[in-house]
This record gives C-alpha cells, structure tokens and sequence, in this order.
C-alpha cells in the first residue's frame, strides 16, 4: 500500500499532527500560510489537505483534484472552501465542529458577564488612576431572562450555563425537536417576536445563512426592553452591525458583547467605537483545550476516511451509510444496484427519476434528509442517483457528487414514501422516465438480508442484482430460451442462474446469470434469434 500523502497548510495543535505522524502509512508535509499559487500545482499529490482559516479552497485550487479525497478544516467555520466545487469533485469536506464548542461557549459567558458588569471599562478606568465605583453599577443575572437564539451544541451549552446563574432561559430554534429543549429546562418559542419582547439578555447561536443574516434589525431591537444586552459570538452580520451600533449609542441597549464581524479584521467599524460595546477579535474557539480539540477530531477523522473506516463531521455528504441499522444498509445497496440495472436497461435519456420507499421502515429519522443544500436527498436516493449515472460517468460519480451531477444533466429526482404499493409493503420502487420511455423497477429484502429486484412494469420475478447478466425481452414463443442456451454453450459461456417472466399478451423478460463474460458477438447472435425483441448484457 502506498502512504497516504496529507498536507497541513496551517498551524494546527500539535496533538492533532502528532496522531497523523504516528501512522506509519502517513507521510505528514507542513506548510502553514502556503499561498494558492504554489498550492495549486502540488494539491493533487495529496489525499488530504487539512486546514484552518488560512486557505481558500476555491473551484479553481481543486480543478484537478488529482488524489485529492478530503480537505479537513479544525474548526467550525467552511466560509473559506467552495464546498459545491468539492463536491462536484467527489472531494469530502469535514470540518470539527465538536472541538471548541466549550471554548465558544465560555466566551459568551464572558461577554455576558463583561457587559452586565462592564468590567472592560472598569478595568480601563481603574488602571487610568480613577476610581469610579458609581459609574460602574451592573446588572444582574440571576433571575434575568436569557433569550438563546439557535440551539445547537453552543446554544444549549450556554443554557446549562446560564440556568446555573439562576437564569430563566427561552430559546428559539425552529429545526430542533421541543423536547430536547424542554430536558434541559429552557422553553422552545415558535416564535422569535415573541422571544425577543420577553429578553433581558439574548444570545445568538446560529449559523450564518441567507434566514440569519440580518436576523437581528432595527425593528427588532425596538420591541426588545429597554436596557436589553445583545451578545453575539456566532457569526458576523446576523445582529445588523449599523442597527445595534444606534441601539448601544442611545441607550435602547445598555450593553453588547461581540466576537464577531461582517468584515474580519473590521475596518472603520463603527462598533469599536463605542465603550458599551464589548469586542474581541473572534476568540470564541482560541483556547489550548479548543484548539487541541478540533485538531485531534480532524486528524483522526481525516484518517478514517482514507483508512475507509466511518467518520463524522463530512459537510458535505447528507448521510452516513453506517448510520443506517443493518437492514436499511440492505435497502440502500439494493437501490444503488437497482437503478444501475435499470440504466442499463432503460432506453433514452433520463428525464425524471423517481425514487419511492415503501413501508414503515423508511420512517426512521435518517431517512429524512439531513443536510440543508437545494440537492440534498435522503440517502436511497443519493443511492440510485449514484447508480444510475455510474453506468455512463464510471467513478466520477460519488454519493457526494451525484446529485449536482443528476442537476447538471437537467434530471429532475423526485422522492416519495407511501405505506403500500401494488401489493407490497416492503420496496423500493425506481421509476424513471426517459425522453422515449417510462419504466418501474421494484426491489425488496426478504429476510435472508439480500436485496432483489421483483419487478419491471408487469413482468415479476426475482433476481439478486450482482454479476454479469444476459438481460432480454421476447415475444412468448416456443424456442427462443433453447436458441439462447445454445448459443451461449456454443461459446463456452456457463449459466449459473435463470429467470423468466411472462405476461399474458406474449412478452416475456429473461435473466440470465452467466460465469463469463459476453461479448458483442454473442449478443449479436441471440438479438438475431426469431421473435427476440431486445437483449442486452448487464454488469452490476
Ligand atoms: P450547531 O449547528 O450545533 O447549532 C446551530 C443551531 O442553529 C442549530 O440547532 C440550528 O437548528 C439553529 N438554526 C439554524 N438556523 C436557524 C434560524 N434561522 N433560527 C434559529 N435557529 C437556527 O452549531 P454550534 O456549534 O452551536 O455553533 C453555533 C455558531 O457559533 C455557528 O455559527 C458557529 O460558526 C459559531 N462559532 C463561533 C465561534 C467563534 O469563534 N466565535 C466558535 C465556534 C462556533
């Protein structure tokens, strides 16, 4: 096996480098604060890049990808990798978002605390040679309404935090369930209008999207309380920087504590201005615990990836196969082999694909879809998608890639889940609909764990999609399967397996599994056979 190749081009703690350099299949190269241009020629030399915030991983630094399977970030933060040009690269973006949740969330603490108290300015006036106690009369917090804005693994850290304060927390989180708000004490409000009329202190914990951005304006802050504090320590730019910079300035808010900014480093920023508004230069992940932490995640995730074991934290793959229980990984390898029969099969291009789960147990949480881009499908799915185009695009196609690629090819994927289908109550049903014909194609694990295909349209049987086939369709006439036989024997290829579907109007399909490859002259032969209508060799 040749070594894994794995370039770190930032400063990383060194636990985390000490984990990869103790591998002995890893050769480790670092160059923190390497440039693109130097970057660009040599990235495709490695199997991982691992980086912080220092570079850019834009669409054209991974235009030849090279062996380039993962880029790791030891952090949170992907602001700076083009994750859709990663994906269309088949390249896993991972990220460590576990490592500093403490040290952010301790941060927000401290900022709290700092502008209840004001401590920045008290410690300022202090060592000027005042002593001022008037000036600096603080809030309290105990028995103060906290308001936590995304409550994720930060968010419902401070909470904990908060209510040993003698708090009362309420939170506003609409992806999240109730009940895992409610164990911790903090009411869930389906509404952030209601929310941030009852805070003394709000906090905010989300991820900056197009729905966060701006979140926080002038007409919010107007219904706040008067005196309210504003802490963010998530992302620049979701409390409006121009909207709370007039709130602390007259007075409608008595103090802020911020870590983060539209712009980083902030330029002219007007909030730097101001003494109610406490900064810091976005340190919320800056301790040696934090930094040590998404470190050592990032490195033995990156090298579970390329070992091929499972790994947590891919940004950009919506699911993870072993996730699945046992039985659902069954269900997932039958649709993927599914619809690469199917493609093989199907004549024209591919307009719709349809993919539809049948039966309760596609109830299960991981079956919804888990991760927030306009492609992101539930992992059967991604599956089929990932079959069906392999059959053309071979191994460019990835379950991380597929469907932008299925989007670059204008298909349209639908996902449906029904209780019953036909008289089913356990499939997988494909339909696909090309530019000249409509087919369904249905699947199912019976209970010796294999999947098996047991439909096309109205033709059943049962046939386990793995090996090379002879796949045709005749009419129903004496003859036509002794023909075949023979002019497989005639070339010395072996059947192993055979099954046959017939309808009543005289069409009948065939499956037949064969030790030996079949070549084109043999397909010619049988496609010559009277009363064949097609006839195709399947590889799956
Ligand atoms: P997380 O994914 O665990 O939690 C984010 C939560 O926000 C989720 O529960 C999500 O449902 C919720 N959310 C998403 N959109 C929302 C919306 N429109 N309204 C309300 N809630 C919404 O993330 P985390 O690890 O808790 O990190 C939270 C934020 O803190 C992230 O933006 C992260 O980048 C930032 N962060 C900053 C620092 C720093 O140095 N200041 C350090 C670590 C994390």
């Amino acid at each position: 096996m040749s070594k894994f190749k794995i370039l770190i081009t930032d400063h990383i703690a060194e636990e985390g480098l000490a984990i990869l350099k103790a591998d002995p299949n890893v050769e480790v190269t670092v160059k923190p604060g390497i440039k693109n241009n130097d970057l660009k020629p040599i990235i495709g030399e490695y199997d991982a890049v691992i980086t912080r915030s220092g570079t850019t991983v834009t669409a054209d630094l991974i235009e030849n990808p090279g062996r380039l399977k993962i880029i790791g970030r030891a952090g949170v933060g992907l602001d700076n990798v083009d994750i859709e040009a990663a994906s269309r690269k088949g390249i896993i973006v991972m990220n460590a978002p576990t490592g500093n949740t403490l040290a952010a969330t301790e941060l927000t603490m401290a900022l709290m605390l700092a502008a209840a108290r004001k401590v920045p300015l008290a410690n300022q006036s202090l060592k000027a040679g005042e002593w001022d106690r008037k000036r600096f009369m603080g809030i309290q917090l105990y028995n103060k309404v906290l308001g936590i804005v995304g409550f994720g693994r930060i968010g419902s850290n401070v909470a904990i935090r908060a209510k040993s304060f003698g708090m009362k927390v309420i939170a506003y989180d609409p992806y999240i369930k109730k009940s895992k708000a409610e164990s911790l004490g903090v009411k869930l409000y389906d509404d952030l209008d209601q929310l941030i009329r009852e805070v003394d202190l709000i906090t905010f914990h989300t991820p900056l999207t197009k729905e966060t951005h701006n979140m926080i304006r002038k007409e919010h802050i107007d219904k706040m309380k008067d005196g309210v504090i504003i802490i963010n320590c998530a992302r620049g730019g979701i409390v409006n920087e121009n909207d709370l910079y007039e709130a602390v300035k007259s007075g409608k808010v008595f103090a802020a504590g911020v870590d983060v900014f539209e712009e980083e480093p902030p330029v002219n920023n007007k909030l730097l201005t101001l003494d109610n508004i406490f900064v810091t230069p976005h340190i919320g992940a800056n301790t040696h615990e934090g930094q040590k932490g998404v470190a050592v995640i990032i490195a033995e995730n990156v090298l579970n990836a390329l070992y091929g074991k499972s790994y947590i934290n891919a940004v950009n793959i919506p699911f993870m196969k072993s996730q699945l229980s046992e039985e659902l990984q069954r269900y997932f390898e039958l649709t993927e082999q599914m619809a690469k029969l199917a493609a093989q099969i199907i004549k024209g291009r591919v307009e719709t694909f349809n993919v539809t789960l049948v039966g309760k147990r596609f109830e299960e949480d991981v079956c919804e879809r888990t991760f927030d881009t306009p492609f992101s499908y539930q992992p059967f799915t991604i599956a089929g998608i990932k079959g069906l185009l392999e059959v053309r695009l071979k191994e460019t196609v990835s379950y991380i890639s597929a469907s932008y690629l299925a989007k670059d090819r204008n298909i349209e994927v639908l996902e449906q889940k029904l209780d019953v289908y036909d008289k089913f109550n356990d499939l997988v049903v494909l339909k696909i609909k090309t530019d000249v014909e409509e087919k369904v194609f249905g699947g199912t694990v019976f209970n010796d764990n294999i999947g098996r295909v047991i439909f096309i349209d109205n033709f059943y049987f049962d046939v386990v999609p793995k090996g090379i086939f002879l796949y045709f369709n005749n009419y129903d006439r004496p003859g036509v399967i002794g023909k075949v036989g023979t002019i497989l024997g005639n070339h010395n290829i072996n059947i192993a397996g055979f099954e046959l579907s017939r309808q009543k109007q005289g069409q009948a399909i065939a499956f037949v599994s064969v030790d030996n490859p079949i070549g084109n002259e043999v397909l010619k032969e049988i496609l010559k056979i009277d009363g064949m209508i097609d006839a195709k060799v399947l590889e799956l």
